[in-house]
């Protein structure tokens, strides 16, 4: 990896961040907060919340291996997702490089950072070569973007091929796991010490049943985590998200119990899928949708949308023609889907 200060915006690595009242004090113990122009009549969300979100983090941490000082969060993935091209690319200037297809949300950011992005196709097999990504790459290249289990195929990919990238690319590598739960993989966080170029997204979306309260995280040195929260705006997480994610990582019986019916789930509908006369395939996937090729995805896409069901139209995506996206829903919203498409009129 280049020297991080090579790697870094002038002016990111010059920044002076903005200093939170709450910051300041830090190290005495206060109870009369007359600091930040706070209403004082308690409602239980008048006072800011945690610029750091250290409770919540020291939650967060045991269960996912990783240490408080290694993480950053933020306003879901999506923060996470574009604080990198605002740390690290020039505008006009830099590039980033990804698997093609993938969760779109990259190329989005790239645009609205005026930062080139680079596809490069995945293979039929919807694997990746190790060597094609770096050969995309130049001496502007940034970051490179690799998704595990990707979206929208679903399949993980071997460790090894993106530890290969992490060995050989001289600039950071950004793993977005947010789908490791319903892997077998094991997840590259794990990893994170050995890798000082190596960012791991995950998020609440997901596996942890949160979608709605916009949390996500990104697992990374203690150097690129600082750049985070230099760069990021001072109360990125509210009060209400950082306890609502903390209850919900307290009843770790459930959200395990809920991964098993949903693993259980893919399984039953994919096999159920495979027989409609509609499917030409279904892809192996490794998260919590399956990618399946159709006789004619528009046309059944729309069929369903009239039977209230809504799947992902990827028929416009490169090497997803005719190909839908399907999430593991409930048994009996599974079996709607089912009914629907045995419905269906060729
Ligand atoms: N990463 C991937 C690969 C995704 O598919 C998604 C959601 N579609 C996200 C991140 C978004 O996560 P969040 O809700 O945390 O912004």
């Amino acid at each position: 990896m280049k020297d991080l200060q090579d790697l870094v915006r002038p002016n990111i690595w010059a920044l002076k961040p903005y200093s939170c009242a709450r910051d300041e004090f830090k190290g005495f113990k206060a109870d009369v907060f007359l600091d930040a122009n706070e209403n004082p009549f308690p409602n239980g969300v008048n006072r800011y919340p945690d610029p750091l979100q250290e409770k919540l983090k020291a939650c967060i941490a045991p269960l996912k291996g990783v240490p408080v000082q290694n993480m950053f969060l933020g306003n879901g993935s999506d923060e996470a997702i574009d604080l990198p091209f605002r740390i690290f690319c020039r505008p006009g200037i830099d590039n980033v490089v990804a698997i093609a297809p993938t969760y779109g949300m990259y190329e989005v950011c790239a645009d609205v950072n005026d930062v080139e992005y680079r596809k490069v196709l995945l293979d039929e097999h919807y694997d990746f070569s190790p060597q094609a990504l770096l050969d995309a790459c130049d001496d502007n290249t940034k970051i490179i973007f690799i998704c595990s289990p990707n979206n929208p195929t679903g399949n993980a990919f071997r460790r090894e091929k993106i530890e290969e990238v992490l060995e050989k690319f001289q600039g950071i590598v950004i793993v977005d796991e947010a789908y490791s739960e319903f892997s077998s993989q094991r997840p590259l966080r794990l990893d994170l010490a050995k890798y000082p170029n190596l960012i791991v997204l995950n998020t609440f979306s997901k596996a942890m049943g949160c979608a709605g309260i916009r949390l996500g995280m990104a697992f990374a040195s203690v150097e690129i985590i600082g750049l985070m929260n230099k760069v990021k705006y001072p109360y990125n997480v509210n009060v209400l998200t950082q306890q609502r994610a903390m209850e919900a990582l307290r009843n770790q019986a459930l959200l395990q119990q809920h991964i098993s019916q949903i693993l259980a789930e893919r399984q039953t509908l994919m096999q159920a899928f495979a027989l409609l006369p509609i499917c030409k395939k279904v892809y192996p996937t490794d998260a919590n949708f399956f990618l399946a090729k159709v006789t004619d995805a528009d046309r059944i896409y729309r069929y369903l949308v009239e039977h209230a069901v809504v799947v992902r139209n990827r028929n416009r995506v490169a090497l997803c023609g005719d190909c839908l996206r399907i999430t593991i829903g409930l048994k009996e919203e599974n079996t709607r889907l089912l009914a629907a498409l045995r419905q269906y009129v060729q």
